[in-house]
């Protein structure tokens, strides 16, 4: 039995309809609370892929000959569909991924829509420039890449999704989206929704499988620019592949950030920002700040304080609006996070929260606070991708700048501290792509997003997408 509310029509959205091919490996889609099936599905075959580029190919030749601003008003009628479908789409990601609603109805195709709007109203903007030369002169123009793959991660999957595709399409570009093998259905909503607001068959196809699915994309020739939104591991893999036909690359990698928590800093939003910068989707948040830096003036305070917030988390069922904390995405990640746990207590760290009591199944882990990490233990060095906080101290700021730095990722950073000049000062220093304030984790379509270091390369949202979505071409004129 699979889930009516999920069992999509067919396994793949290629040239604007489902597409099935039961030569494909089968897989099936779990709701992370219950184990329960909720979908079966099939990875793609060699003809499946073949017919998603061959469609986009022609789609985006099509697409790319419209004016600009009706490209645009495509994008913003499928943002307008997917708020009137929020609903639905939020239980969707809440059964494939074990998200809580609380979130879902919130941040994920809430936030996809959010951002086919922004690209949809950029689309009519984007132009190049006369530059004057004297008797001659130049111009340039902006020109799309071609077809794009959008590989994506299972923890935000049509949030990733939307945020690949929005740019891509409003710079006149297609594109093919593989999701995460355990998290592949509300991708094939947003081909749908597409298709409904106008899209031209083809323009957006959802092709399924496992990372070989990916990896034959990433190495194909017609295949301009791949987007990938997953572990450093697979960032090296996917950009290797990409390398061989020098193929534009934009990776959002993961990452080990750190929060700087000063003295001055208002207890109760350093506090909240730790909480849910930490536990938020169960922990499995890219730019997460895993390693809480806490200046020792506030130390046991900070502690003591947010021992009392974890304590009162509210775990349970994914569907009840009130529920704050869910399950892990499947029981095999939920094992590696639990290596992770134990770990840091074999290694010296001190658990300042007691388990908090979990519903039956085999995906869910208890939020953890460590306090006492040092440097070098695991758990300050690897992402977990789970509910797991990692609290340390420290004395002076060029400490906490230099500790902060000391690690191999560069996502993003967070400082609370009352003194302006502070933040700023530190913010400049940190090796981190995206950086917060007296706030954390808040990323508006507005506002550029990515990694520097191992965390990746590229950026997403803000007009800065543009620039990797987009190629320029400049032409000299010759008056005489
Ligand atoms: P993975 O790296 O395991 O997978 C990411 C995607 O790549 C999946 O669709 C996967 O397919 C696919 N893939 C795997 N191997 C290959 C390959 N050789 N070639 C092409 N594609 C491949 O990441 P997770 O799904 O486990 O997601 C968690 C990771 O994503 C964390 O490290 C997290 O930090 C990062 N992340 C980064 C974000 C950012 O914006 N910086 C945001 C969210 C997550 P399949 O799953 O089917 O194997």
């Amino acid at each position: 039995m699979t889930d009516p509310r999920c069992q999509p029509a067919a396994s793949h959205f290629v040239d604007g309809r489902p597409l099935e091919d039961t030569a494909g490996t089968a897989f099936e889609s779990r709701y992370p609370a219950t184990g329960e099936v909720i979908a079966r599905l099939h990875a793609a075959t060699a003809a499946v892929i073949d017919s998603a580029l061959g469609s986009a190919r022609s789609a985006q030749a099509e697409w790319a000959g419209l004016p600009p601003a009706q490209r645009g008003r495509v994008l913003r009628r499928a943002a307008d569909i997917m708020r009137t479908r929020n609903r639905a789409l939020s239980e969707l990601e809440t059964l494939d991924t074990g998200k809580p609603i609380s979130e879902t109805l919130v941040a994920d195709a809430a936030s996809g829509a959010d951002c086919l709007e922004y690209f949809g109203g950029l689309a009519a903007t984007l132009t190049g420039e006369h530059i004057p030369l004297g008797r001659d002169w130049a111009y340039t123009r902006r020109e799309p890449l071609g077809v794009c793959l959008g590989i994506g991660a299972w923890n935000y999957p049509i949030q990733i999704a939307s945020w690949k595709a929005a740019p891509a399409l409003a710079c006149g570009n297609a594109m093919i989206f593989k999701p995460s093998e355990v998290t592949p259905l509300s991708a094939l909503s947003l081909a749908g929704i597409l298709i409904e607001a106008g899209a031209p068959p083809g323009l957006f196809n959802v092709v399924q499988g496992m990372g070989e699915t990916g990896a034959a994309l990433a190495a194909h020739p017609d295949i301009a620019k791949v987007s990938l939104t997953g572990s450093v591991p697979t960032g090296r893999k996917v950009a290797g592949a990409a390398a061989g036909g020098l193929r534009h690359v934009t990776m959002e990698l993961g990452g080990k950030s750190p929060i700087l928590v000063f003295d001055d800093a208002d207890l109760e939003s350093a506090v909240e920002a730790a909480l849910w910068g930490n536990f938020y989707s169960t922990g499995q948040i890219c730019s997460n700040g895993t390693r809480v830096f806490v200046q020792r003036g506030i130390r046991q305070a900070f502690l003591d304080r947010l021992a009392q917030r974890t304590a009162r988390l509210r775990i349970g069922d994914p569907l009840d609006e009130a529920t704050e904390i869910g399950p892990l995405v499947s029981a095999a990640h939920r094992e590696k996070v639990a290596r992770h746990v134990r770990l840091a207590g074999d290694e010296g760290a001190t658990r300042v929260t007691p388990p908090l009591a979990l519903p039956d199944g085999d995906a869910w882990i208890s939020p953890v606070v460590f306090a006492g990490v040092t440097d070098t233990m695991t758990l300050a060095r690897e992402e977990v991708f789970g509910p797991v906080m990692a609290v340390l101290d420290f004395a002076t700021e060029d400490e906490a700048v230099a500790r902060a730095n000391a690690t191999e990722f560069g996502l993003a950073a967070g400082v609370f501290t009352r003194d302006l000049a502070r933040a700023h000062r530190v913010v400049a220093r940190l090796q981190a792509g995206t950086c917060w304030i007296n706030a954390y984790n808040l990323t508006p379509v507005e506002m550029p997003f990515g990694g520097m270091k191992q965390s990746g390369f590229g950026r997403e949202n803000g007009r800065a997408a543009i620039e990797h979505y987009s190629q320029l071409k400049s032409v000299y004129v010759g008056m005489g």
